[in-house]
């Protein structure tokens, strides 16, 4: 193989590899995006849900930890939209409600 020819197929590794990861990028993102969507929500009877205190509703809550406007959807902990449900880093793999709080929240760095 001359050099020239290395080259090239040096090249053609690269470019499949890189194509190989771009792909590989773009279906973890969806796989990302399902999985949000799929998330089972966090539920009042949920045991790690009780200790914590969250409420689906925060303002249903007597906490007395609770401060009026403190909801899921400002704490820095959500990573979901401002309505409906998302991912909270405290309990993984459960979606959470916007509208809810727990005695962890805090409020979200402007
Ligand atoms: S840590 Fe924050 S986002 Fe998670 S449940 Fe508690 S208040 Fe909601």
């Amino acid at each position: 193989m001359t050099h020239r020819e290395k080259n090239l197929e040096s090249r053609r590794q690269f470019l499949k590899m890189a194509v190989a990861m771009s792909a590989t990028a773009a279906l973890a993102s969806i796989a990302g995006l399902v999985r949000a969507a799929d998330m089972l929500h966090l539920t009042d009877s949920d045991p790690t849900a009780k200790a914590l205190g969250y409420v689906e509703d925060a303002s249903t809550t007597r906490n007395p930890l609770y401060k009026a406007g403190s909801t899921c959807a400002n704490c820095q902990f959500y990573t979901g939209a401002a309505d409906g449900y998302g991912p909270c880093q405290l309990f993984p793999g459960k979606a959470v409600n916007a509208k809810g709080w727990c005695s962890s929240y805090t409020q979200k760095k402007s």
